[in-house]
């Protein structure tokens, strides 16, 4: 049977099977009104953020601070090893819960039970396909719509399976990694189009997203967010003004800019927001660049129309980055007031340490204050949101230590919103640092990852670097700092209108784990090291923790109610490629690990394989943990 055949089968087994499955029993049909009201009640998680905005705020609030303490394993579920860490954010609607782990395996278990349903796996060529993921063998996540699971193949492949089956319904292919393309992030829906985008920033590509029909799988439009090859005509008008940004030597190396995380969807607005990676290759000088070059539209926030993929505003955070500061971090939605005007915005915990909110209907800056410590730029710019970039942060031969590290001050791990308070759960590393050199022996190879660097990872692996040089001493730096002697990763509750930090409790950091916030006056926290946390959502007080006995490889929590009980769910465990915690974020070359995302000394994660599961807690749950 080919693909077409394989689509026709299943649309029909596929009636058979709901008017079977159907008397009395309907599974609700998840539409785009049902996308859009995703949330309201919280019932099901239906999109990877729980809302098209991408808030994480659930109203549930049968756990409360006052008897979260009860809180206990219902079940757990094993999900299988294999790759890397655990990073998505299960789904759950209809009473079963659906996940993806390691190589792209997707699963679905009862919601109530944890009793497997279906388990598939779209059996990846891992020896091709693994040297050409930069940082693990990961999945962020799924989306679902009218009666099928959308799944994101880490080869570059996009299927959609029955969801009472988990037989395909249809295949298309987004890129191939033979392209040095892979995909990680989670798809979404808007107007009944799946838009995904490709990672592999580091490796020669040029980063784009794409829409295909979602009932089909049909092509339909894509958006490259950078130029392209010079020596060939533009896609649109759009790309030749990007071109005006770039030496047309760098843009022979792909451009970077990969789509490897975040997106959001505003139905009244009629926009759909990418967050864009970095430009490629990381040093300016391999891209034969002066520091006159900004590099559209790598580093930016593009918002276009989800029917045509039409760029409608751009919002660019790094101008010509050499730092690694991927754009891609959590785009959040809300509604606010701010100097007593209503505003329509959405905001970015930045890898490069600002917290940005911005008109999400114009583009137009509105505030950004740093949340971590930052080196690299003295500020941003009041009316333009530009930032006023330390020269002495531009490198050449000579390293130069800059803060934040290419891990971000906030890499993938998700934030959540409480909109009552005005506050938004930013999982952050505070006071990160990595010394940045080029490595003037630098060239270029078409078949892996080039950054240009005089170490680490993907940095002159092809050439022996220059001899090491004395680092210079670091810029002036703005913006908080860990406390003496703290670990550098931290959980901040960000004041969104006054652009400042109401509490902060100490663990976690910007990659692994994440949140959730409840009406429960409560926020969910995963931690790297293995730990469920719950503290009250206005204060900040501890009123929860509880080790899983993962430690390791985290994903991030989500909650839905089923039977009248609440509950909350999340992945965790490391693959077992081998022993050691596979760094958890995007592009880590030559990076240190920061103490909190590494599994604590002498416990099961140091130097043992984990098993990953699913674990789900409810009230009064009296399971076993992992030992
Ligand atoms: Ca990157």
């Amino acid at each position: 049977m080919n693909v077409r055949q394989v689509a026709l089968w299943t649309s029909i087994a596929g009636v058979f099977l709901w008017s079977w499955v159907a008397p009395g029993q309907q599974p609700r049909r998840i539409d785009d009104a049902a996308l859009r009201n995703a949330g309201k009640t919280g019932e099901e998680w239906l999109s990877y953020g729980l809302t098209p905005g991408e808030t994480r705020y659930s109203p549930l609030k049968q756990i409360d601070a006052s008897n979260v303490s009860r809180l206990g394993l219902e079940w757990s579920y094993e999900v299988g090893r294999g790759g890397g860490n655990q990073e998505a954010t299960p789904l759950m609607s209809n009473g079963t819960l659906y996940n993806i782990t390691n190589w792209s395996i997707t699963y679905a278990v009862d919601a109530r039970t944890g009793k497997e349903k279906w388990r598939w796996d779209p059996e990846v060529n891992r020896g091709t396909v693994q040297p050409k993921i930069c940082c693990g063998v990961v999945n962020r996540g799924l989306a679902i719509y009218e009666g099928n699971i959308i799944v994101p193949v880490i080869d570059g492949r996009l299927v959609a399976l029955n969801a009472e089956t988990g037989k395909p319904v249809w295949e298309s292919r987004v890129a191939y990694p033979q392209n040095n393309y892979t995909i990680t992030m989670a798809p979404r829906i808007a107007k009944g189009k799946v838009i995904i985008g490709v990672a592999g920033g580091e490796f020669p590509t040029r980063g784009f997203f794409e829409a295909h029909d979602a009932k089909t799988g049909q092509f339909v439009w894509r958006f490259y967010t950078v130029p392209g090859d010079p020596s060939k005509p533009f896609e649109n008008e759009d790309m030749r003004r990007a071109a005006a940004t770039w030496d047309p030597e760098g843009l022979k190396m792909g451009g970077g800019g990969s789509v490897w995380d975040a997106m959001s969807y505003d139905p009244d607005a009629d926009l759909f927001y990418v967050g864009t990676g970095n430009a490629g290759p990381w040093a300016a000088d391999a891209r034969k660049q002066g520091k006159d070059k900004d590099n559209l539209y790598a580093a930016s926030i593009v918002a276009v129309r989800p029917d045509t993929g039409k760029l409608v505003w751009y919002f660019q955070m790094v101008p010509g980055d050499e730092w690694d500061y991927d754009s891609v971090q959590h785009l959040m939605l809300a509604d606010v007031t701010i100097k007593g005007q209503q505003r329509k915005v959405i905001m970015q915990a930045n890898k490069d340490g600002f917290y940005y909110v911005v008109d999400r209907v114009t583009g137009k800056f509105i505030s950004g204050q740093p949340f971590a410590r930052v080196t690299w730029a003295k500020g941003l710019n009041e009316e333009t949101g530009r930032p006023i970039i330390n020269p002495e942060s531009y490198y050449h031969e000579q390293p130069v230590p800059i803060a934040p590290s290419n891990g971000g001050a906030h890499n993938w791990a998700p934030m959540s919103f409480n909109p009552a308070l005005g506050l938004v759960y930013v999982p952050a590393t505070i006071s990160g640092t990595r010394a940045f050199s080029f490595n003037s022996n630098f060239t270029y190879n078409e078949n892996q990852m080039n950054t240009g660097q005089a170490g680490g990872r993907g940095a002159g692996a092809n050439v022996a670097p220059a001899k090491p040089l004395p680092p210079l001493p670091p810029p002036p730096g703005i913006g908080p700092l860990a406390p003496e002697g703290a670990a550098p990763g931290a959980l901040l509750a960000w004041d969104i209108v006054n652009q400042k930090e109401r509490w902060r409790a100490p663990a976690g950091g910007g990659s692994g784990g994440g949140t959730v916030s409840t009406g429960g006056n409560l926020v969910f926290q995963v931690v790297p090291d293995g730990r469920l946390i719950a503290y009250t959502a206005d204060k900040g007080e501890r009123v929860l923790e509880i080790q899983t006995g993962l430690r390791g490889g985290m994903g991030p929590p989500i909650t839905y109610m089923l039977g009248g009980k609440q509950y909350i769910a999340l992945a965790g465990g490391q693959g077992g490629r081998g022993a050691a915690v596979v760094p958890n974020r995007e592009a880590a070359p030559g990076t240190t690990v920061p103490a909190t995302t590494a599994p604590a000394a002498g416990g099961r994660g140091g130097g043992a394989q984990v098993a990953p599961k699913l674990l789900v807690f409810a009230l009064d749950g009296n399971a076993r943990l992992p030992e």
